[in-house]
């Protein structure tokens, strides 16, 4: 596990800046929520953290290390986004096990990883299907499943709740807690929903315009006036 380090970390684009001098510190193993309007910025921290944006100025450490140039594939950092693309051909279990064949682990390290993150994410009875045999929020259980299945020492969410309905965001919301109360992964969470930010994070990062406004935990930045 590790900590997350952004210093000055900055995005420009040819007419637009995406982000700027964005500064914060993730300790190993909380889990922090970003949120702020659309266009803020948030894709674009998450992206660069993940190594898919590259950052026109600043520093990135995930640990002592300094990921400056570092490819995305080289990070020990998992994302899931919005629209969770699950190997339609694949059944669960070899969804699940698709990062750890990747990184050829064992196949007996593989069955029992598999096994202890189906266990996690109550999806246990569903490892021999194939994708458009389940329900969404099935579907999204295996997304998260596999993306922790080689047990990243970042986990990055961008909105991951978002195309659930009311119930199923709900339920999937305090299995999520309960996750990362079991694995305690470094975490960074990108939402527009208000119970979500107050329910899953530790501190809440809040940006406008692609600058940071404020940090503080859920009961500062949610105190009513
Ligand atoms: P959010 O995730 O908060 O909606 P983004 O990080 O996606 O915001 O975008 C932040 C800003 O950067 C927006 O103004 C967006 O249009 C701009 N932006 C993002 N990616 C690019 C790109 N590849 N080229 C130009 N502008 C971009
Ligand atoms: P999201 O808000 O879900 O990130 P967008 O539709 O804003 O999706 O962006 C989709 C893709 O287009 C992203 O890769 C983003 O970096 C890029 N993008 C966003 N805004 C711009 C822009 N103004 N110019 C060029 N590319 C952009």
């Amino acid at each position: 596990m590790a900590n997350v380090r952004l210093q000055g970390i900055t995005r420009r684009f040819t007419n637009t800046t995406a982000i700027e001098n964005i500064t914060f510190e993730v300790p190993d193993g909380e889990f922090w929520v970003m949120v702020g309007p659309s266009g803020c910025g948030k894709s674009t921290i998450l992206r660069t953290i993940a190594g898919l944006e590259t950052a026109t100025g600043g520093n990135l450490y995930i640990g002592d290390t300094l990921m400056n140039g570092v490819p995305a594939r080289a990070r020990d950092v998992a994302m899931v986004f919005q629209n969770y693309a699950l190997y339609p051909h694949m059944t669960v279990a070899e969804n699940l096990a698709f990062g750890l064949r990747m990184r050829s682990f064992e196949k007996k390290m593989v069955r029992e990883r598999v096994e202890t993150v189906a266990r996690s994410l109550d999806i246990s009875h569903l490892l021999d299907r194939k994708p458009k045999q389940l329900s969404g929020g099935q579907q999204q259980r295996v997304a998260l499943g596999r993306a922790i299945a080689r047990q990243p020492q970042v986990f990055l969410l961008d909105e991951p709740l978002s195309n659930l309905d009311a119930q199923l965001r709900d339920d999937t919301r305090a299995e999520l807690k309960q996750l990362h109360q079991k694995v305690g992964i470094t975490t960074i969470y990108v939402t527009h929903d208000q119970v979500e930010a107050m329910t899953l994070a530790d501190q809440i990062i809040v940006l406008n315009q692609g600058r940071i406004q404020q940090i503080g935990d859920p009961q500062n930045i949610y105190a009513r006036p």
